[in-house]
């Protein structure tokens, strides 16, 4: 039987981007059924809520969700509550998505675009493994009140050693498909939460005798990451470390039109989007660069579909396209006058997607 994706586009480059993202899935002729919702600032518009209970039973429903991007100045003046990416938290509770994967993999042809010295972060191939459903962001009590020496604001840090153990098991199982290292990061020095943490990570361990483990605190690990981050194989932590180390580690890699990322549950079951937001300053002028939302439809193939060999065909198209020089306006070096580079739109990006997919059945 074919799997089925929900795809849903979103707002403005989401909505873009995604009919062109559909035209690269269906070039692999995969057995794949897909079907669309709406959530986000679209469904506020059409259904009166950011996540209408349709779409998220769809999403249930399917093998895997593939999401554009929400949000948009359209939709700012509402209350926290029933903004857009109040629809992606949902979506994250509803599915129990507690396993965030962000890959900062460097294609050799944009090592001129990282923040890093090019032979820092030529061909850097990282994953980071964040816990997404626990932690200080979710943590009760919470709150600001009012005593007698003034106003104290408070959260809690807090995880539960069945919460740690999941997400280690995805951290170990994903270490031993790759290079066969875990970094799992804490700050056991100071915080007790993490003391637990870097004990359980240590018990689960030993169901993984093959994956060489080690331990860092997070000040030095973002150190690390910036200074020599080719070191790093898969790097596992909480909710808040990882938030903020995700994002170093997609900075080495330049462009945030190039960041894939993937939300998994324990049945493997997943939610696939680029790291990128709705982008409306751009949306609409046929500019976005698909490639992001393209590598998260690879990670869905491999991640959540079963079909990896379709994943790294897609991505060796990428990698074709962005080696042959195409590039879309943000993977563009400012003041460029590389005769080898050519600047190209979201579709005519796709095309050649395609096309080197086609390149590589027949070669
Ligand atoms: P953004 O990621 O949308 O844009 C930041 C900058 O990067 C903009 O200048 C944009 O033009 C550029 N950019 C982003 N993606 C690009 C692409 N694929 N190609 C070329 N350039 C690209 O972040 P923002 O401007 O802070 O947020 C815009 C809206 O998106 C807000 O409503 C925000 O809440 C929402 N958002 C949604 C998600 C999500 O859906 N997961 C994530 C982040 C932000």
């Amino acid at each position: 039987m074919d799997k089925r994706v929900l795809v849903i586009p979103g707002d403005g480059i989401g909505a873009e981007v995604m009919p062109h993202v559909l035209r690269v899935l269906r070039a692999l002729q995969l057995p794949l059924a897909f079907e669309e919702a709406d959530m986000g600032g679209v469904a506020i518009d059409r259904h009166g809520t950011p996540l209408p209970a349709d779409t998220l039973a769809a999403a249930r429903d399917s093998d895997a969700v593939l999401l554009g991007a929400v949000g948009g100045p359209k939709w700012d003046d509402l209350p926290m509550t029933e903004r857009p990416e109040k629809g992606l938290l949902g979506m994250r509770e509803g599915l129990d998505l507690f396993a965030n994967l962000r890959p900062a993999t460097l294609f050799a042809s944009l090592a001129g675009a990282s923040s890093l010295k090019a032979e820092l972060v030529a061909d850097l191939d990282i994953l980071i493994v964040r816990e997404l459903t626990g932690g200080i962001y979710f943590g009760e009590p919470r709150g600001v009140e009012v005593g007698n020496g003034g106003r104290r604001g408070f959260n809690t840090y807090v995880y539960e050693e069945r919460e740690i153990a999941r997400i280690a098991r995805v951290a170990f199982e994903l270490a031993q498909k790759r290079g066969g290292r875990l970094c799992s990061v804490d700050k056991a020095n100071v915080l007790e939460v993490t003391q637990l943490w870097r004990e359980v990570v240590t018990e689960v361990h030993a169901d993984y005798a093959d994956v060489e483990l080690s331990h860092l605190y997070v000040d030095n690990a973002a150190m690390q990451l910036v200074r020599a981050p080719k070191q790093f194989d898969v790097v596992v932590t909480g909710n808040m470390f990882g938030d903020i180390l995700s994002d170093v580690a997609a900075m080495l890699t330049g462009s945030l039109g190039m960041l894939p990322s993937a939300s998994l549950n324990a049945d493997g079951q997943g939610m696939f989007e680029p790291v990128h937001g709705s982008a409306p300053d751009i949306a609409g002028q046929n500019v976005a660069n698909p490639l992001a939302t393209i590598l998260s439809a690879a990670m869905m193939l491999r991640y959540s579909l079963e079909e990896a060999p379709a994943a790294e065909r897609l991505e060796g198209a990428v990698q074709t396209v962005l080696a042959s020089g195409l590039r879309t306006a943000d993977i563009l070096p400012a003041g460029a006058d590389d005769s080898s580079l050519r600047r190209v739109g979201t579709d005519e990006m796709a095309d050649a997607v395609i096309a080197a997919l086609d390149l590589a059945e027949t070669s």
